[in-house]
């Protein structure tokens, strides 16, 4: 197992030509006209008094410049400098034209065709994930060209953009061709993020809660599910800062850091899975929390929740935060310690994946 490598589960490759035009509102198209306004921005921060700004912009830009990339192959450059030989990242495409924020320059299947390209030339370090956005009237006939044309390994989702996990296109189409092939499935599972235009929270939270899944997971006992991000942000956030009051068991309940880890550990989802990525880069916040949640044994519960968590960093969207993705992935070993490291980085997602081991 100690030379197997390392399995980065979540990452993006996608570039401003699969984001809609006018995403997240018209008067960012400005950037489009004059890629270079970032620079500017950046520049003029400096002379602001507020040292923070400044930072922010640089990390921006960053962003920006992975965003306005050529190409696949020129975002997947940017990120393999950071892990070593050998490692293997799953790629998330994403079909962002339906979801009302105007056309994109190139459609699903045309990035799917080009990440399929790349999967090609990196044989060893890619494992591509095919996007279904059931609004789309080919995603499920592109799913599955995808998987028995092209060779893709899995499926993602982003509910946000528009559906519910139990929408009938993937109730009825996609999950059980997931189910025939042994294909696992990756879904955004946190309040931040990309949203359809004019969803508000409401819309955006009930088809993105963790407890939104259990239609599908119950239809779907064999189905790997992993829901990404852990729950995000914004409920690591409140399960530290604020807690929970006793006499408001409504509070932990909604809290999707509690549901995802009372779904992983009550025996009812064998199949369920949940990864880091993201969430995972405000290190100092939430790596003690981490820490304790994968070494602490569950009451009651044969299953422990580090049987279940996978590593992933979410690049390139991560270029928004002040550490890198090598930054982050050495602090995490040394604060984990190798096994639990090598559990989460390497073992479990080759059970997810259900590729061999070495
Ligand atoms: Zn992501």
């Amino acid at each position: 197992m100690s030379d197997q490598d390392i399995i980065n589960c979540h990452i993006h490759t996608f570039t401003n030509d699969h984001t809609p035009k006018y995403y997240p509102h018209p008067v960012f198209v400005v950037f489009r006209w004059v890629p270079g306004l970032v620079r500017v921005m950046r520049r003029a921060a400096w002379f602001m008094p507020w040292a923070h700004w400044h930072s922010f912009m640089v990390r921006i830009e960053a962003f920006h410049r992975s965003g306005n990339r050529k190409s696949q192959a020129a975002i997947f450059d940017e990120i393999q400098p950071y892990y070593p030989q050998g490692t293997k990242f799953v790629v998330l495409p994403l079909d962002m034209a339906p979801i009302g924020h105007g056309p994109v320059g190139r459609d699903i299947r045309h990035q799917h065709d080009e990440l399929a390209e790349l999967a090609g030339r990196y044989p060893e370090a890619i494992i591509p994930f095919a996007n279904v956005h059931p609004d789309n009237p080919i995603a499920a006939e592109e799913f599955r060209r995808c998987v028995e044309d092209l060779g893709f390994r899995g499926l993602k989702l982003y509910p946000k953009m528009g559906f519910a996990p139990d929408h009938p296109v993937l109730m009825e189409e996609v999950y059980p061709l997931c189910a025939d092939k042994k294909l696992p499935v990756i879904t955004h599972c946190s309040r931040g993020g990309v949203a359809r235009k004019g969803w508000g929270k409401v819309e955006c939270d009930r088809v993105t809660a963790p407890f939104a899944y259990k239609p599908v997971l119950e239809r779907f006992s064999d189905l790997r599910i992993c829901l990404a991000h852990y729950g995000g942000d914004q409920d690591w956030e409140n399960y530290i800062d604020k807690g929970f009051h006793p006499d408001n068991p409504a509070a932990k309940e909604g809290n999707w850091l509690w549901q995802i880890n009372e779904m992983l550990t009550c025996g009812d989802y064998d199949n369920l899975w949940t990864d880091i990525s993201y969430t995972i880069f405000r290190y100092n916040k939430y790596a003690p929390l981490l820490r304790l949640l994968l070494t602490e044994k569950v009451k009651d519960c044969d299953r422990t929740i580090l049987d279940r968590v996978l590593f992933g960093s979410d690049f390139y969207m991560t270029r928004q935060e002040s550490l890198s993705e090598k930054a982050v992935s050495i602090r995490l070993r040394v604060e984990l310690g190798e096994d639990v490291f090598t559990r989460i980085a390497k073992k479990n997602p080759l059970e997810f994946l259900g590729l061999p081991e070495k």
